[in-house]
């Protein structure tokens, strides 16, 4: 009975092994498939409000696992950030969506999502600027949107990575604003180009007064601090009547299209056109 801790911890939790198990699995198929090539980028269209005019696209990584099917970003970007992968992944996710923007229409432009653990690799600016280089991709199309989390305490070195960016003529957007602790301070830090409203609030506008006021103040907030303001998870054509009332610059969300691969370029292209 008095075995030793080992056994006697599997005793009392034979669930822990296998979650344990099945995360060393995660975490051996997450470096498989960056050797192999496995991931894919979708890609979902951003609409000027005033226009209806297709004015971007956001690249959003896809995992097609091959024997469990489509598994979410949602799914494995936290654990390849716990074990650092998220560095190679976002730099295959850079690379790849610029080489394709780069084809692309030239007033179109590309968003790519930059992780919190991507600003504690000391090469990040640089690997900017080779990709860039790569790719022959004006740095005036590209957009790279980061959460608030990249600006918490003690991140002087990343407001000094930010600005870089930005001066290599970069634009930089925050993400999931209003979802953090402290939106509002963080917005002196940096002088961020877009805020992207997040899609909780677009969510709740027609069932909650209050969702409509915050949508309302922020979209006045990018005014005053000559940010534009990016509806995230638009759905229905009232939230989208609502959005362009309260001033709103852009939108996105599946009622215009869900994120597709780059195959679709043409139909995404001319989505907002096709009610
Ligand atoms: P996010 O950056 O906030 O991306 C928006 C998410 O909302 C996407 O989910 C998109 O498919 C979804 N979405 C767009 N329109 C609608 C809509 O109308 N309704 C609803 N319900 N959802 C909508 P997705 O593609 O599953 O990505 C989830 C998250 O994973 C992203 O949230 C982002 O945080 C992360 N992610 C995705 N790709 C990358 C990447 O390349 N690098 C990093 N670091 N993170 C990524
Ligand atoms: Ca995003
Ligand atoms: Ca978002
Ligand atoms: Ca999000």
């Amino acid at each position: 009975a008095k075995a030793d801790g080992r056994s006697t911890f599997r005793f009392f939790e034979p669930g822990m092994d296998a979650r344990l198990q099945a995360r060393r699995a995660l975490e051996l198929d997450l470096r498989k498939a960056l050797v192999n090539q496995e991931f894919e980028l979708y890609y979902q269209p951003l609409l000027n409000v005033a226009t209806r005019r297709v004015t971007g696209f956001e690249a959003l990584l896809r995992w097609p696992h091959p024997e469990r099917g489509m598994i979410p970003p949602d799914a494995f970007i936290p654990v390849a950030e716990e074990i650092g992968l998220i560095v190679p992944i976002g730099e295959w996710v850079l690379r790849q969506a610029c080489a394709e923007a780069a084809g692309w229409p030239e007033m179109i432009k590309i968003a790519v999502n930059l992780s919190p653990v991507q600003f504690k690799n000391k090469r990040l600016v640089e690997t900017v600027v080779e990709v860039l280089q790569e790719t022959g991709l004006d740095p005036a199309r590209l957009e790279l949107e980061i959460t608030e989390s990249v600006l918490l305490h003690g991140s002087a070195g990343n407001v000094a990575v930010l600005q870089e960016l930005k001066d290599l003529g970069i634009r930089i957007s925050m993400d999931d604003f209003g979802t953090g602790y402290s939106s509002l301070s963080y917005l002196q830090k940096f002088p961020f180009d877009k805020l992207k409203i997040d899609q909780s609030f677009v969510r709740e506008l027609s069932d909650r007064p209050e969702a409509m006021a915050i949508i309302r103040a922020v979209t006045g907030l990018g005014r005053s601090l000559q940010m534009l303001t990016t509806a995230e998870g638009v759905e229905t054509p009232e939230q989208l009547e609502r959005l362009s009332r309260e001033g709103c610059t852009e939108v996105q969300g599946y009622l215009f299209s869900e994120p597709r691969p780059a195959s679709e370029l043409a139909r995404l292209l001319a989505c907002g056109t096709q009610p």
